[in-house]
Order: structure tokens, then sequence, then C-alpha cells
């Protein structure tokens, strides 16, 4: 078994602790339910041909068909595909959405990719996992270096294979092919409605709090952007290459429109002095609040004592390791854990899903209002489990869904039938 599902799994083992929970339970999401690997074989733009490992893990359907993103980078392995899988399966039920966990990926470093060999490898993809994937079994949607173009494909792939139209199938599509308004700062919205529905919990003040967020995707910008807005300070920005630290502060949307223009960060503007550093540094840099919005495995115990934020709110899936979390526990930092913080993101791929079956589509303030009244009370109970049982967030969290996971099990049929 690979290390990242490995220590995921440790979550689950840590709020076990918390519940009483039916043995049967924890037997259930012991490993996936079913994983497809395949191999990807496309004709490159200049006639060879190359291949390219690729991977679907549904790891739970006990509350529902699966779901989770798509993700294209060369460190995929199956040991990632399962972990995110399994953390998708606690985030839908931390927020109660309808759903299960999945995930899927393809190892493969998309930028080197030709526009046209992306779109043949995205329909070999939905080729490949054409029938373990679909609407009422598993959904899946974009991750890390996939984005609304490569789900369009995969949309009109699968609906060509099926014979009709089929939206449902994936989400985080174009508006034109049945996407929703609001889901492509889904998940940056949904990390910022719970950060400011907790700030007196958190003892935060807009105003005075600086920020740091390290990775400037999709995720990073746009939860920088909102908090920005709202009177937050952002001292410190990075993408895969740059890393910058800015002690007075500087404007997302101006830094974002410095790297559409140039293709970097280095020199974007800042308020006063700006300094460049390394994306490890910046994690070490002074703020109040940092938002590891990257890669997994940021943050662990070696560098975790040297982090100077009282927060960390993870927007990323896993950049803490379990050791990273313990030290930071034993400082005192508060963390707000991804399948939380991040749940923004598949909550409002449910809403388009649910548009997609219904027909009907909302306008932009119904998608942020519900996304706001799912993401602002589920927050608030995981605060108060973290409050009642004196644990940290994280492990409320995974309290709180495992909670609902179990009475899912349950209601399929328990135990009880054969023993009394
Ligand atoms: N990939 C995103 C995540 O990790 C979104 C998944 C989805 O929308 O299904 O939460």
């Amino acid at each position: 078994m690979g290390q990242l599902f490995h220590e995921a799994r440790k979550r689950l083992k840590q709020a076990a602790k918390y519940l009483e929970l039916d043995p049967d339970v924890l037997e259930k999401l012991k490993y996936p339910k079913e994983t497809l690997a395949a191999s990807l074989l496309i004709r490159m733009d200049d006639g060879s041909r190359r291949s390219f490992k690729a991977w679907r893990c549904r790891y739970d359907d006990t509350r529902g068909p699966t779901k989770g993103g798509i993700r294209y980078h060369p460190s995929v392995c199956l040991d990632e595909v399962m972990a995110l899988a399994f953390w998708m399966t606690f985030k839908c039920a931390v927020v109660n959405l309808p759903y299960g966990g999945a995930k899927g990926g393809v190892a493969v470093d998309a930028s080197s990719l030709s526009k046209s060999e992306l779109e043949r490898l995205s329909r070999a993809y939905v080729k490949a996992f054409a029938n373990f994937i679909g609407p009422d079994r598993d959904i899946p949607a974009p991750d890390m270096y996939t984005n609304a173009m490569i789900m369009g494909w995969m949309a009109d792939e699968y609906s060509a294979i099926v014979g009709q139209p089929s939206p449902a199938v994936i989400t985080g599509k174009p508006l034109q092919l049945g996407g929703s308004l609001g889901r492509d700062d889904a998940t940056g919205r949904g990390g910022y409605y719970v950060l400011r529905h907790l700030e007196k919990d958190l003892g935060v003040t807009p105003e005075k709090a600086r920020v740091i967020v390290q990775g400037f995707g999709n995720v990073g910008y746009h939860c920088a952007r909102m908090l920005h807005a709202d009177g937050y300070r952002i001292v410190g920005v990075s993408d895969s290459q740059t890393a910058l630290y800015a002690p007075d502060g500087m404007d997302p949307l101006a830094v974002r429109e410095h790297k559409k223009r140039t293709g970097s960060l280095r020199g974007a503007p800042a308020h006063g002095r700006m300094q460049e550093t390394s994306n490890k540094a910046l994690l070490e840099q002074e703020c109040d609040i940092l938002v590891p919005s990257a890669m997994e495995n940021q943050i662990d115990a070696q560098n975790a004592p040297n982090i100077q934020a009282r927060i960390v709110m993870e927007m990323a899936n896993g950049p803490i390791t379990p050791g990273g979390d313990q030290a930071l526990n034993n400082k005192g930092v508060i963390v707000i854990p991804d399948i939380l913080a991040n749940a923004g993101g598949v909550t409002v791929s449910y809403f388009e899903w649910v548009q997609n079956k219904a027909g009907y589509y909302w306008t932009l303030p119904d998608v942020h209002a519900r996304l706001q009244q799912i993401m602002e009370p589920e927050a608030r109970r995981v605060w108060d489990i973290k409050l009642e049982k004196q644990i940290d967030m994280r492990t409320a969290a995974y309290v709180h869904a495992l909670d609902r996971i179990a009475a899912a099990v349950t209601a399929h049929g328990g135990k009880a039938y054969f023993s009394s």
C-alpha cells in the first residue's frame, strides 16, 4: 500500500475513536470499492504513438454515485488516486452531498502536449473508462491541470459513446455544454465563505489579517481575490515557478494580469517592498493565515515548526502530512481541513449535475446563495464538534463525515438483523 493512501487512512482511525461505530463501517471503508487502470495510447502530432498510464478509483458509493475530479500531472500514480478518492468520500459527506467519492488521473505533463494531443488524450480517457463512469454511477470533474475545455471534450466523447447527450456524466463543463454558472470560482469561494463565517471564532479581523497563498491556480487565485476584496492583506503568492512575498500586500487581480501578460509571476506589482523567494520558504514567512492551494505534502514534521501562521486553511487536497498536523497542533495552529475548506468545488459540481438532470438552469446569485447555505452551517457544525469533543478541526470534520457515512451504511442493512 502506498504512503499517501496509508497516511490518508490514519485520519479515519483517528476520527473513529470519537464515535461509537459498528465495526462493519470501518471494514467497508478500508479499501476502495473498485479501481480501474488503463493505458491511453494516442497519436501524437508528429505521427508517433505514445502511451500514458491512467486510473479511476471509486472509493465508496454508500451515500450515492461516486464523485471526484480527474488530475493530469506527471506524478499521478495509483497511490495518489486512491488517497484523493478517499478524501472525496469524506468531503462529500462533510457537506452532505448525495455522493460517494472517486478520483481519476493521468500521468502526464499536460503542458508538453499540443491542444489536439490533449484532446485525443482526454477522449481516450473517456473511451477507456466509459463503462466505469456514468451520470448515476461515477461523475468526474476537473482537478489539477484539467479544466472546462477538457470536461467539454469528455462529455462530448461520452455522449457519442452512449448515443445521446449526457451532460450529467461530468461536471465543470463549459456553460454552452451544460456547465453551471459559478463553477469556475466555486472552490475558492467555498473556502472564503468558511473563513468569513468562522472569523469571530478564529479571532480574525480582516483588516489586520495577513495572508499567504501558496499556489496561484484557479483555487488560490479566486480565494485570494475574494479575501483581498474584503480587506485581507495578501502578502504572499506563488506558482510552481516563482514565489513572492510583499509585507505591505499585493492586489491578486493585478498579479494575475501580470502573469497572464508575461507568463510568469516574476516582477508582479506589489505595494512597497517585494521579495522573491522559494515555494518552500514562502510557507515559513510571517503571516496570520496560510492558504496552501497547490500540491499535497507541503507541510510535514520537518517544516511545520517553522510555520508562523496562526491559521492554515487547506485549499489543496492533503497539503499537510499527519506528522505536520501533529506539529501544528502542538504549536496551537488551527488547521481548517481540506475536506471542509475546499468542498465548495464539488458542491457547485453537484449543483451542475442537479441542473443537468432537471434541465433547468440557475442564476449566479442562486448558485452563490445555495453554496453559502451549505458551507456555513457545515463549517459551524465542524467547529461545534471541535469544541464539544476538544479535538482539532480535521478530526472534527472526519467525525462529522464519518457519522453520516456510518448512518448510510447502517441504513443499507446492518448487523442487528443477524444478531437479534
Ligand atoms: N477536484 C475537485 C476536488 O478535489 C472537485 C471535484 C468535483 O467537482 O467533483 O474537490
